[in-house]
């Protein structure tokens, strides 16, 4: 059995449309395969150790919550940035997305300084994207899956040149309804719009992310491959969600 140390970030402020779901399946899958989360909250002036945890989570909030939030993960930046670098994961979600990279200006023009971690911007704009998303991603190059999701978000997210973002969108708006892209993916570390929250409908995304954690776990360059598990009411939570998004169409469906 290996603990799995994961450092939840800002839990009392960034945990809308319960992101923090997303901690309960990594949990139940590790559990499965005879490992534990070991989860602590990392909240407004708390240390980031780089070292201490092998996965960082930090779900989505409103404009009000990231301001409440940014100036602190600035003083965390460093640490956090120091942590990825020796092969800790990541996922953000939303506003943390958001966060990850240089700055986000919010819906009133409020200036929110981000940490630089993900190569890319975010301004928000008059229309919120709102709706179920599906997206294709290709981690290792032919292996195609879908990531179904929920978005809701005034940001536009503009990659910079040559960053890999997480998916292609099929069906929803993305990063910003235009470039056809979603999320951003740099190593082990994910941004994302999904959340609903995400990991529950897809099991794969899950498993990968506890994959990246172990590896940091145990100093192993090539993550271990986990078990698979029967995933029966993953796959008809992922395919009711993966219909509504085709349905909705919209300007990639
Ligand atoms: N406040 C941000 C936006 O509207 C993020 C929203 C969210 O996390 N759902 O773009």
């Amino acid at each position: 059995m290996t603990a799995i140390r994961v450092g939840h970030l800002y839990p009392d402020y960034l945990n809308i449309y319960a992101d923090r779901g997303n901690i309960a399946v990594l949990a139940r899958r590790a559990a499965w395969r005879g490992h534990e989360l070991d989860v602590t909250a990392l909240g407004m002036g708390d240390a980031v150790v780089p070292g201490e945890h092998d996965l960082y989570y930090v779900g989505g909030g409103q404009d009000r919550e990231q301001l409440l939030v940014a100036e602190d993960l600035v003083a965390k930046a460093e640490a956090l940035r120091e942590a990825v670098t020796a092969g800790a994961a990541l996922l953000a979600v939303c506003g943390g997305y958001q966060l990850l990279g240089r700055g986000y200006r919010g819906f009133h023009g409020e200036d929110m300084p981000g940490i630089g971690l993900l190569p890319l911007e975010t301004v928000a704009g008059e229309r919120r994207m709102i709706g179920d998303v599906l997206l294709e991603c290709e981690f290792q190059p032919g292996e195609k899956r879908t990531l179904a999701g929920f978005e809701n978000h005034a940001g536009r997210t503009r990659l910079d040149p040559g960053a890999q973002p997480l998916g292609r969108v099929l069906a929803g708006f993305g990063n910003d309804g235009e470039s056809g892209f979603e999320g951003c993916r740099a190593g082990r570390v994910i941004g994302t719009y999904l959340h609903g929250p995400l990991l529950p409908r897809n099991g794969w995304l899950a498993d990968w992310l506890l994959e990246q954690a172990l590896a940091h776990r145990l100093g192993a360059d090539d993550p271990p491959s986990l078990e698979p598990l029967p995933d029966e009411l993953e796959r008809r939570a992922h395919e009711v969600s993966a219909a509504r998004a085709r349905a909705r169409g919209g300007r990639f469906g």
